[in-house]
């Protein structure tokens, strides 16, 4: 079969003909929603991007085993203004049309506050906030134009940061909070334009940002206590969400934050207590 057939063959087997980016999709996350994209046979395109050509050429791979989707991978460091530009660019040449932008990538650092460099700030900000915000403009410059269908959507991946201070995350929880805002604001603005803004907030998943939860037992168990489903989350968990929200099931969703966390954003604190019966509050006297 020659690749035009192939290619027409394909598409005749999707229920529609999407167009995603996905930013930071080398691996946790980013790399769920891409996999869960390509197994929803939604999109006929899906931007691989990543810092690095290889491990997103990896990804691109294994999309094509789930869906023959034309996926392809573009390098970019979402921290810079001209790499934002390009993905978007690059994108818009290849396949015409961007129904979903997915702001995924992200980075975080542990530190307090008198530790945390001015360059420390615009790392993360810059990474964690502006990089969303210049996709995103980039994006709806397109997504105005477009017609059949005609708008798209957008998905910022925040965090439960964004509502949660978080100590030693100042910017990071700062990023995360000024997503919200973001998100509500471009919501408000594009609704007329058929372009819808939402925010997924995950809690604590099994991703490489939380290596220390799979190697320190200490750290897992002080989490879990903060988690009433009483486990960690998993990157498809995550995936699944974004992948409603992108879908036609989603159409009267927009400006909305959907926490999915097993509950952390429920303070814990102020749950029952099953371990624990009254006795140890007011001890037996032990010479009765
Ligand atoms: P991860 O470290 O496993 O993956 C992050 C991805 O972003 C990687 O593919 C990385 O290469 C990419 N990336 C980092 N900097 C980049 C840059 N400058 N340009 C392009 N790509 C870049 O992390 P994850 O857990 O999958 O996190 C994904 C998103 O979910 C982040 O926005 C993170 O803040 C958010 N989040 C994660 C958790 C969690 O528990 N894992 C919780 C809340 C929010």
């Amino acid at each position: 079969m020659n690749n035009i057939n192939r290619c027409v063959n394909t598409i005749s087997k999707l229920s529609s003909n999407k167009v995603a980016i996905i930013t930071g999709s080398s691996k946790g996350i980013g790399k769920s929603i891409a996999l869960r994209f390509a197994r929803s046979k939604e999109y006929s395109a899906l931007v691989i991007n990543a810092r690095r050509l290889k491990e997103a050429e990896q990804v691109v791979e294994e999309t094509k085993k789930s869906a023959e989707c034309d996926s392809v991978a573009i390098v970019g460091d979402v921290s810079k203004e001209s790499d934002c530009i390009r993905l978007i660019e690059e994108t818009v040449t290849k396949f015409q049309r961007i129904d979903v932008l997915v702001n995924n990538a992200g980075i975080q650092k542990d530190n307090p506050l008198t530790e945390t460099t001015l360059q420390d700030w615009y790392n993360i900000i810059s990474v964690d906030l502006t990089g969303p915000f210049v996709c995103s403009r980039e994006s709806v410059k397109q997504m105005k134009t477009q017609t059949d269908p005609v708008g798209g959507c957008i998905i910022n991946i925040s965090s439960v940061h964004q509502i949660i201070p978080k100590p030693h995350y100042v910017p990071y929880a700062t990023s995360k909070g000024g997503i919200d805002m973001m998100t509500k604001t471009m919501a408000l603005e594009l609704a007329a334009d058929k372009i819808r803004v939402n925010i997924v907030a995950p809690g604590a998943i099994d991703t490489d940002m939380n290596m220390s939860l799979r190697t320190g037992a200490l750290e897992l168990e002080e989490n879990l206590k903060k988690i009433p489903i009483g486990r960690i989350g998993k990157a498809q968990e995550i995936a699944d969400v974004v992948d409603f929200l992108t879908s036609s099931k989603a159409s009267y969703i927009t400006g909305s934050t959907f926490v999915v966390d097993g509950g952390m954003t429920l303070y814990p604190s102020f749950g029952l207590d099953h371990s624990h019966s009254s006795d140890h509050l007011f001890p037996k006297d032990s010479s009765r």
